[in-house]
C-alpha cells in the first residue's frame, strides 16, 4: 500500500505515519526528515538545502524528487509506504507517479489533515522531541511524565527543530498554500483523496486514519 499524508506543517502528519509504521509495518518516507539529516551531515544536498529550510522555503523540487527515489529502492517491493511531508508541489505528484510506476506500485490513498491555520502556529511553536528515540512532546499539550525524562526511553536531552519558530512557520504555510493545497484536485479526480479533521484528538484522527486504511 503507499499513501500520502497530505496537510500544513503541523497537522499531524509525522506523528500519524509513525502510528501507521507502529500498526502496519509500513515505512514513513519524510522528505524534511531525510533533508535534515542531509544538513546534519553536511552533505551537498544538505549544503545547499539548509539556508531554504532555515527560511521555511521549498528545496528543489529535483533534490527531494531523487531522495524519495533512492528512499523507496532501499525498501523491500511488498513494503508500504507513507509519503509524509511529499509531494509538495504539482512538479512532485507529476514525479511522484513516475517514480512510482517505475516500481511497479500505485497510489492507494491521499489522506488530507484539514486543519485550522492559528491553531497551528501553537502546536509548532511549543514542539520539541526525545533526542534519542525522536518521541514527540509539547510544552503546553504534552509535557513527559517526569521532567526532563523520555516516557518513552529515558532519554534526557531534547531538541527542537530551528525551523518551528513563528516567523518561518508562517512562510511554511505560505508556501503549503501556493504550491501544495492546488495538487489536490490532481488527486480528487482520481477519487483517491480522504479527509480527516485534524484538529481532532490525535487518538481519533487515527481512528479514523485507521478506517481508511482497511476499507
Ligand atoms: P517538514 O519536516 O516536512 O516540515 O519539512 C521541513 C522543510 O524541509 C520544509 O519547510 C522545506 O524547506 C523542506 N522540505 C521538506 N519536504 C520538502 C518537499 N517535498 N519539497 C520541498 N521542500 C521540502
Amino acid at each position: 500500500m503507499n499513501i500520502i499524508l497530505l496537510g500544513p506543517p503541523g497537522a499531524g502528519k509525522g506523528t500519524q505515519a509513525q502510528r501507521l509504521v507502529e500498526r502496519h509495518g509500513m515505512r514513513q518516507l519524510s522528505t524534511g526528515d531525510m533533508l535534515r539529516a542531509a544538513v546534519k551531515a553536511g552533505t551537498p544536498v544538505g549544503l545547499q538545502a539548509k539556508a531554504v529550510m532555515e527560511r521555511g522555503e521549498l528545496v528543489s523540487d529535483e533534490i527531494v524528487s531523487a531522495l524519495i527515489g533512492e528512499e523507496l529502492d532501499s525498501l523491500g517491493p511488498d513494503a508500504g509506504a507513507i509519503f509524509d511531508g511529499y509531494p509538495r508541489t504539482a512538479a512532485q505528484a507529476e514525479s511522484l507517479d513516475a517514480i512510482l510506476a517505475d516500481r511497479g506500485r500505485k497510489l492507494d490513498h491521499v489522506i488530507e489533515l484539514g486543519v485550522d491555520e492559528d491553531a497551528l502556529v501553537d502546536r509548532i511553536t511549543g514542539r520539541f522531541t526525545c533526542a534519542s528515540c525522536g518521541k514527540g512532546y509539547h510544552d503546553r499539550f504534552e509535557q513527559p511524565r517526569e521532567p526532563g525524562v523520555c516516557d518513552r526511553c529515558g532519554g534526557t536531552e531534547f531538541k527542537r527543530r530551528p525551523d518551528d519558530n513563528e516567523e518561518t512557520v508562517r512562510t511554511r504555510m505560505a508556501e503549503y498554500r501556493a504550491k501544495t493545497a492546488p495538487i489536490l484536485p490532481i488527486y480528487d479526480a482520481r477519487g483517491i483523496v480522504a479527509r480527516v479533521n485534524g484538529m481532532a484528538a490525535m487518538d481519533d484522527v487515527t481512528a479514523a486514519i485507521e478506517k481508511i486504511v482497511a476499507a
